[in-house]
């Protein structure tokens, strides 16, 4: 292994250089700033936060990737440094409902509520299943501690780490290895039910007919530790994690980005950004989408097992079409912030989205009105609606120029119809939409799939995931979804805790071994 430059120069303050200041980058950077390194983040766009981003026009301000935070105290935590109050910099207001799932024929079901009013709701919509909602949450929140304590808090760089005594444990407690969908129809018998306690694996960018059952415990985080979100919208989260980097010491250099990681031998010493200038670094971390970092940024002779090749091979989460709408005079008392709106035919929407990759033609979506928590997101008078549709990456055949505006059309219109938002589109003053497409110009994301890149099937979670310490270039770490733990803001973080972690070990270890 070659040594650490700063070994070599005996410098007292090791340096890191971070390709992205998307969530990922900010943690890893704050966890290594706190600890006295020298971070430097480039950024390729104007902003931080990477998909966690914002858009501000006309008057509003609109979130345009994450609206749901889950797990408050691990956001809280990374601001818990020195006195500092993590309320200040994340004010976070509980959603109750969580969300309102919606179906076609007009029933409803709200969730992330008491157990109690979830059975009576469930009562109402399946008498028979009502009694067995307990225990398929017990059987969730069992999933949850294992998941959490024995994977997601871990790092997994060596295979020692998957033959350790608790990740056994956990593996074993994993078994079967029956799908989300397969464990909650073991509980409940009807349909609705079954998908409104399984289709939550579409955050993760995977089907839930297809994604393994160690992941069939969102609905127990959702009820237990409720969905979050803080006055001045989910950006402010991206707002206060840079804020606190910068506190730290920590420099963002942004609209510069990284065309090359420098190579010398098999380590990397620094970065070349696309103004030509070369930056040197005891060690890299890459926050941007893994397969794209080994793609764009590491010469394809130099990767064995990511080669260009084998990275096509692989298995890539779905995408989302969203738009973001400013609309006046609506009143949308009857909306709660979250709905989830789903579709007469649920196998039909899950088959074109991931074995056809074709357009959705009844469009199951994600609508948010954060103006119900903040109003101050839109002048008065006035709303944001921000519309998650999931559709399939840029893997298929689908050309978004012209699928646009029929996706948008399909989508609106779906909202009229049911009676949701009469004459919608009566009322849109502000209009933007973003592809797939736009997923993989604007950050990076392989395929388009926004996500989290690779799909979280048993053999690309834990230790077959891609490795947080490069297997390829030494001194070279990745943080974010696309390696362990995944994808969601908070497993984000997390994983930027544990980068930041990995490379301090790292880095002492050969210090020690250099003494
Ligand atoms: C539409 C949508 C909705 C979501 N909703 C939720 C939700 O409600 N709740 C939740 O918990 N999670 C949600 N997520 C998931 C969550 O947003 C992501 O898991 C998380 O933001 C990913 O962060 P990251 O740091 O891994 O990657 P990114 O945010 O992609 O950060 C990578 C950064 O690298 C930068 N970059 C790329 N290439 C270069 C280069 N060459 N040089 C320099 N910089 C570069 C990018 O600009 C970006 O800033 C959602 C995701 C999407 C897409």
């Amino acid at each position: 292994m070659s040594q650490h430059p700063s070994l070599q120069k005996h410098r007292s303050s090791p340096s890191a250089i971070i390709v992205g200041a998307g969530l990922g980058g900010l943690a890893a950077g704050i966890h290594l700033a706190r600890h006295g390194w020298q971070v430097t983040i480039f950024e390729k766009n104007r902003h931080a936060g990477g998909r966690m981003n914002v858009l501000e026009e006309a008057g509003f301000r609109i979130d345009m990737g994450p609206t749901m935070l889950m797990m408050p105290e691990v956001l809280h935590e990374i601001f818990s440094i020195g006195d500092r109050d993590p309320h200040d910099y994340l004010p976070l207001t509980k959603l109750c409902p969580a969300y309102r799932i919606l179906w076609p024929d007009g029933t409803t079901l709200d969730m992330g509520v008491e157990m109690n009013c979830l059975v009576e709701q469930v009562r109402r919509i399946q008498a028979a299943d009502a009694a067995r909602v307990p225990a398929l949450l017990a059987a969730m929140k069992a999933k949850y501690e294992n998941a959490r304590y024995r994977f997601i808090e871990r790092s997994f760089n060596s295979p020692l780490d998957l033959l350790h005594p608790t990740t056994l444990v956990g593996l074993l407690k994993a078994l079967p290895l029956e799908s989300v969908y397969q464990m909650v129809s073991r509980y409940l018998t009807n349909e609705k039910l079954r998908q409104a306690f399984s289709f939550q694996t579409l955050y993760l960018g995977i089907s839930p007919y297809r994604c393994p059952s160690i992941y069939a415990l969102l609905p127990y985080v959702e009820m237990e530790f409720g969905v979050w979100f803080p006055i001045g919208g989910t950006y402010t989260l991206a707002r206060g994690l840079e804020r606190l980097f910068t506190e730290l010491g920590g420099q963002i250099r942004y609209c510069l980005p990284v065309d090359q990681i420098a190579i010398q031998g098999r380590a990397a010493k620094g970065v070349r950004t696309a103004d030509g200038c070369e930056h040197l670094a005891d060690i890299v971390v890459c926050n941007l989408d893994l397969p794209s970092a080994y793609q764009k940024l590491i010469p394809n002779a130099l990767r064995r097992k990511y080669s260009d090749g084998a990275l096509a091979q692989k298995d890539y989460g779905c995408s989302g079409f969203l738009l973001y709408l400013g609309v006046k005079g609506l009143s949308l008392t009857h909306l709660p912030h979250n709905s989830i709106v789903l579709s007469e035919n649920y196998n039909e929407v899950l088959d074109q989205i991931f074995i056809q990759r074709a357009l959705p033609t009844d469009p199951a979506m994600h609508l948010c009105v954060p103006t119900h928590t903040d109003p101050s997101l839109a002048p008065p008078d006035h709303h944001v609606l921000y519309i998650l549709v999931p559709c399939p990456n840029t893997q298929s055949n689908i050309c978004w120029e012209t699928a646009a505006p029929i996706l948008r059309d399909r989508t609106i219109g779906k909202l009229e119809r049911l009676g949701l938002i009469p004459n919608l589109h009566q009322h849109i003053v502000f209009e933007r939409w973003f592809t797939p497409v736009d997923f993989e110009k604007l950050y990076g994301c392989y395929a388009g799939a926004a996500y989290g890149g690779l799909t979280p099937t048993f053999f690309q979670s834990a230790y077959f995931r891609p490795h947080s310490r490069s297997e390829e270039i030494e001194n070279l770490y990745f943080v974010g979804a696309s390696t362990h733990p995944g994808g969601g803001v908070p497993i984000v973080l997390t994983s930027g805790k544990l980068t930041a972690e990995l490379i301090r070990k790292d880095y002492y270890r050969q210090i020690l071994r250099t003494n």
